[in-house]
């Protein structure tokens, strides 16, 4: 082999605003101004989120004098595939974006992800930017650059890492959310709670109520747990991946419950069982998962694994995550509140799923 010369690429993470304020949705064109360098945007939503937001953007950004298209697509997790990116490209052309042009996901985290992936690839890269409309998409999605779609094997199989350039976000609007979606995306919160904030934890346990009365705050803390950990390790090379407990079972759970579970819901779900397996490894404390089990049942969120879910066919889900390495399953396990253990590999998945009471 013949080496020609050789040249160190130096490549700087980009770093973006986040903004969260209640009532800022009307800000939106003054925020995004200066973030929009060229003439054409597309701000992309689903049509629940448009029903409610997308006449304030519009007047926001007109005041502002941006034009923009509009492309709305339809909401639910099946719109993160495949079809739905090409459904995706194809109104991005018709808007005729460019390369460089900015796209702005406006919606939960659907909307966040497949936008986000469009951007990183239509015309070999567009800039994007996000008005997350869920508390799952304010707190996780919207923020640390993990955009993609799911094949039907399994969920995430596709994707980039691919920041946006700015995030603005509204805890306004979450009163709109239905409670289901309101209370899956407190598991993430929870989950923020768990690996990294003992305060925020104590919050979520108050109860159902008490959270709906403390929506800002949940936001703010749930939105610094994940810039701390996304800050020190932007590319999961090692701590990052804290923040996947309770998603190898969650992801594998939500698949074979074909999207009927919501994904918090399944992250719920995934915690407790990753708690318990953290229980058997001696990682965690005995009773360890019981105090996180009373938290999201508090939330009344799902706790179980639902007895029509095939066992056999969650496991096979789990064996195609895609956090494993060397054909092993990792998972990231607590060890108590503000601790996790990264890596732990798990040879015999069918262990994961026992219950111990
Ligand atoms: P979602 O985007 O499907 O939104 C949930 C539902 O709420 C949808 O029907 C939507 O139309 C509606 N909605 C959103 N905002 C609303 C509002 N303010 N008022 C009324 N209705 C509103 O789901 P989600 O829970 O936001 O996100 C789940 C997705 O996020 C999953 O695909 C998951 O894999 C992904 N995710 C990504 C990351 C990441 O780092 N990229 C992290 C966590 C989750």
């Amino acid at each position: 082999m013949s080496v020609f010369g050789r040249v160190a690429v130096p490549l700087k993470s980009r770093s973006y605003d986040i903004v969260v304020g209640s009532g800022l949705l009307a800000d939106t064109g003054k925020l995004l101004k200066d973030v929009i360098s060229r003439p054409r945007t597309a701000v992309v939503t689903d049509a629940n989120v448009a029903d409610l937001y997308l006449a304030d953007i519009a007047k926001s950004m007109n005041d502002s004098h941006i034009a923009f298209s509009e492309i709305i697509l339809p909401p639910g997790e099946q719109t993160k595939s495949f079809d739905g990116l090409m459904e995706l490209a194809d109104q991005l052309l018709s808007a005729r974006i460019e390369r460089g042009d900015t796209i702005i996901a406006l919606g939960g985290g659907v909307v966040s992800d497949l936008a986000g992936f469009s951007a990183a690839t239509f015309m070999r890269g567009c800039k994007w930017a996000s008005v997350p409309t869920s508390m799952l998409a304010m707190v996780d999605a919207s923020i640390g650059g993990k955009t993609g779609f799911d094949l039907p094997q399994g969920k995430n199989l596709v994707g980039a890492f691919y920041p946006p350039s700015f995030v603005l976000s509204d805890p306004n609007v979450l009163t709109s959310l239905p409670a289901r979606e309101l209370r899956a995306g407190m598991a993430e919160v929870v989950k923020h709670g768990v690996i990294a904030d003992k305060e925020l934890f104590d919050l979520c346990a108050k109860g159902w109520k008490p959270v709906t009365e403390t929506l800002a705050e949940l936001v703010r803390r749930g939105m610094a747990v994940k810039v701390k950990v996304i800050e020190e390790d932007p590319y999961e090379q090692g701590e990052r991946a804290a923040l996947n407990f309770g998603h190898t079972v969650g992801h594998a759970v939500e698949v074979v419950s074909n999207f009927d579970l919501l994904h918090g819901e399944a992250i719920a779900i995934g915690m407790i069982a990753e708690a318990r397996l953290a229980e058997r490894l001696s990682i965690a404390d005995d009773g360890f998962a019981d105090t996180i089990k009373e938290v999201l049942f508090g939330l009344n969120l799902p706790v179980h694994i639902p007895e029509n879910l095939s066992q056999d066919q969650i496991i096979l889900a789990m064996n195609k995550d895609k956090k494993k390495s060397n054909g092993l399953v990792r998972f990231a396990l607590p060890v108590r509140i503000g601790q996790t253990r990264i890596g732990v590999e798990i040879n015999n998945l069918g262990s994961v799923l026992e219950e111990r009471k």
